[in-house]
């Protein structure tokens, strides 16, 4: 037995086939294969379900804290965002790949919004002609140019949103420094500096992006999920790729229903 919420998802799937080719294309040949992961149960599904992603993150916010408690306790200056400060997620150029943006994902299905999001995604990379645009889910607390603001989806946030600003890179003479923003910069100097100082002297552990990043994408390099995409064009497929799932999880594996044949 279909619900509501299953017809619904079916008849925006239909309509998204039906106004772009090259998407019905992709889809039938990803269709074919999730069915056989539904009627398997293999562990897939359970790859794709975001609990390898939130454990990656949970595995980074807790370097993250303990990276700015040791450079307190070295320095004693506190490393840190300038609050209601969200300047960042103003720039147009942040960009995150498919799989980093499922627990994002997840969360919109389970609040029921994930549709009408992709469809402002739609509609946003639409009127964007190719030209990138900031995040969709930044919201500004007043006035936009201010730069002060917040996260809608905070808790769900990719992984480039929680390590920029304080994740390190190795210089080409493999040493590590950090990447502080420019707010951090111009507002706590001396903060930065002192932080720069204790990284470079190899005083405290601090995260390298390129090597959290590798890690988390282990399971899927190569494919599409680890293409890095501007940031909306990445919750964009996303989406698409749960919304798929939820749709054929909750179809009666019994007689599995063909929703391409129907259209
Ligand atoms: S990383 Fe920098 S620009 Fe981004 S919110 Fe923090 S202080 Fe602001
Ligand atoms: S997901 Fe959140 S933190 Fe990341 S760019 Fe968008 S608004 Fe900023």
């Amino acid at each position: 037995m279909q619900c509501g919420r299953d017809v619904l998802l079916r008849s925006h799937f239909t309509r998204l086939l039906r106004q772009t080719p090259t998407f019905y294309l992709k889809a039938a040949r990803k269709l074919q294969r999730a069915k056989v992961t539904v009627e398997s149960t293999s562990g897939v599904v359970e790859q794709f379900d975001g609990k390898l992603q939130e454990q990656a993150f949970e595995r980074v916010d807790e370097k993250l804290r303990t990276f700015v408690a040791d450079v307190q306790a070295t320095t004693s200056l506190r490393l840190g965002c300038i609050p209601g400060c969200g300047k960042c997620c103003l720039s147009t150029t942040v960009e995150s790949t498919p799989w980093e943006c499922i627990p994002m994902a997840k969360e919109l299905i389970r609040r029921g919004t994930a549709e009408q999001v992709l469809e402002q995604l739609d509609v946003a990379s639409a009127a964007r002609q190719g030209e990138p645009t900031r995040c969709i889910f930044y919201e500004p607390n007043g006035r936009l140019e201010d730069g002060k603001g917040r996260c809608s989806m905070y808790e769900t946030r990719p992984l480039i949103c929680r390590l920029f600003g304080f994740a390190a890179f190795r210089a080409k003479d493999a040493t590590l420094d950090v990447t502080t923003c420019k707010v951090m910069r111009s507002e706590i100097p001396e903060t930065v500096a002192a932080t720069h100082a204790v990284v470079k002297s190899g005083r405290v552990d601090v995260p390298v992006y390129v090597d959290e990043w590798s890690e988390l994408h282990g399971p899927v390099l190569g494919s599409r999920m680890a293409k890095i995409m501007p940031i909306n064009e990445a919750f964009a497929e996303a989406l698409k790729d749960q919304l798929w799932r939820h749709y054929l999880k909750s179809l009666d594996t019994d007689g599995v229903e063909d929703p391409v044949s129907e259209v």
